[in-house]
């Protein structure tokens, strides 16, 4: 990401926020909801203002995550089976 640093600021947010909006999200597990979220770790400014008016951006200050995923309807989080390693599947 350290390209980011000489990126003006406000063109980066544009940038990452037109590529979350545009992401394919998986539907959620549980509710079958399609409002749900790619989780990120880490709270830096953008990042933050990223999980503030993005609702496909998942912000959570600590690893590990909990999930790959998160459902804005039913606050959960989820994986989808295929991301997950082999071992997880039944
Ligand atoms: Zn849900």
């Amino acid at each position: 990401m350290a390209e980011f640093e000489t990126y003006d600021r406000e063109q980066a947010y544009q940038e990452i926020y037109s590529r979350f909006m545009q992401m394919e999200v998986p539907p959620c597990t549980q509710c079958g909801s399609l409002n749900t979220a790619s989780v990120q770790v880490g709270v830096i400014g953008l990042t933050i203002r990223l999980a503030a008016t993005c609702r496909k951006f998942k912000l959570i200050p600590n690893g590990p995550k909990t999930g790959n995923w998160f459902c804005n309807s039913c606050q959960k989080f989820f994986n989808i089976p295929d991301e997950t390693d082999k071992r997880a599947a039944p």
